[in-house]
């Protein structure tokens, strides 16, 4: 999608410190990182939330769950733990438009989340 920032980053045309690729996902580090370790896994394709998710997109998001826990456990963090997040829609606070986990890490996270 055109004006999408995460479709960008997906074409580099904006810069990220991409952790990750494949033909189907994208990783890269989070701009203003809310852990030590805090990176946003997301799919290629243009999805604007959650909430357009269909059945047929269950590999893709499993997928996307991989990823995270894959990176963050390659950084270190399989014993001590870490969290994957995906905020859907205002409540939650989305502020990007596209499909995205977050993987965070590296200290210790409250819960229940603000
Ligand atoms: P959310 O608030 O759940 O929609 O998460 C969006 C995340 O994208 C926030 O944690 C931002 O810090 C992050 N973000 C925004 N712009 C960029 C960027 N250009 N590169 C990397 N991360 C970004
Ligand atoms: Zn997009």
């Amino acid at each position: 999608m055109s004006d999408c920032l995460f479709c960008k980053i997906c074409e580099g045309k904006i810069p990220a410190a991409i952790t990750y690729r494949d033909e189907e996902v994208v990783a890269f580090k989070d701009i203003g990182p809310k852990a030590p370790f805090h990176q946003l896994v997301i799919p290629i394709r243009h999805i604007a939330s959650l909430v357009e998710t269909k059945p047929e997109d269950a590999a893709l998001l499993g997928k996307l769950m991989l990823v995270a826990s894959k990176l963050a456990a390659e950084a270190g963090f399989a014993a001590s733990g870490f969290r994957v997040v995906a905020n859907a829609g205002p409540d939650a606070g989305q502020s990007v438009p596209h499909v995205h986990l977050h993987a965070l890490a590296g200290r210790s996270l409250g819960w229940p989340p603000g």
